[in-house]
């Protein structure tokens, strides 16, 4: 299982009870999560985050839902699935005129969400045929990584990584700024679902330290946040 690529959704909603129980049952399915509560961040994040596939409200501050997905459907081919109130026109939503892939009345079952959401990656990657996991290149000051070719370098160096060091970086630099706790990694990045040996997230921090840091004794990207785990700094 190497090299294994984490699934990204944006989540686009502005009511925060159903945005944070959202990203918790996704994280918990081992998808990649970000979030936007706003149109125009919406709008931001799917350009920077290329996401796998994007929840979007269509009641949303300062752009709403439909325009979010008209303007995203000019140029990105990434699967929108809506949230729709009840009572939303629901031949507008799947319409050609703003092409969202598919759509939930709320309230909706987060199980029945789950099912939707894998069946549009499954379409999605059909579609798409096994080597497009091309994706925008991810940057941490003068860190670079490239997903596509799977290759990193530092300023002007490459640095060689083994497979679960990459998946390891990879993982904390989508999510740069968030801490995460060794069983945490360790479920996310080797995908057990308990911890078997916390240590294993250890060692690979360290070996990644000696790779990314100028002073490994003294990390400035990759930081241990104290009684809770590790996080990127960004
Ligand atoms: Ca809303």
């Amino acid at each position: 299982m190497s090299a294994r690529r984490f699934t990204k959704i944006l989540i686009v909603e502005d009511e925060y009870t159903l945005l944070e129980a959202l990203r918790y049952n996704l994280e918990k399915e081992g998808y990649a999560v970000v979030t936007a509560v706003n149109g125009i961040q919406a709008l931001d994040s799917a350009r920077s985050e290329s996401p796998d596939l994007i929840i979007l409200d269509i009641m949303l501050p300062q752009l709403d839902g439909f325009e979010v997905c008209r303007i995203l459907r000019k140029d990105m081919a990434v699967p929108i699935l809506m949230l729709t109130a009840k009572g939303e026109e629901i031949d507008k939503v799947l319409g050609l005129e703003w092409g969202a892939d598919d759509y939930m009345a709320k309230p909706f079952s987060m199980r029945e969400l789950k099912a939707r959401i894998k069946a549009l990656l499954r379409r999605a990657a059909a579609q798409s045929g096994p080597q497009s996991a091309e994706e925008g290149v991810l940057r941490i000051d003068d860190l670079e990584i490239d997903p596509g070719s799977h290759k990193v370098t530092l300023g002007e160096s490459v640095v060689t990584l083994n497979p679960k060091e990459y998946d390891l970086l990879v993982f904390l630099v989508r999510n740069k700024g968030r801490v995460f706790s060794r069983e945490h990694l360790l479920e996310r990045v080797w995908g057990y679902d308990y911890a078997v040996d916390t240590r294993t997230v250890d060692v690979h921090i360290r070996w990644l330290r000696e790779k990314i840091e100028s002073d490994p004794s003294k990390p400035r990207r990759l930081i241990t946040v104290r009684g809770s785990g590790y996080k990127i700094e960004g």
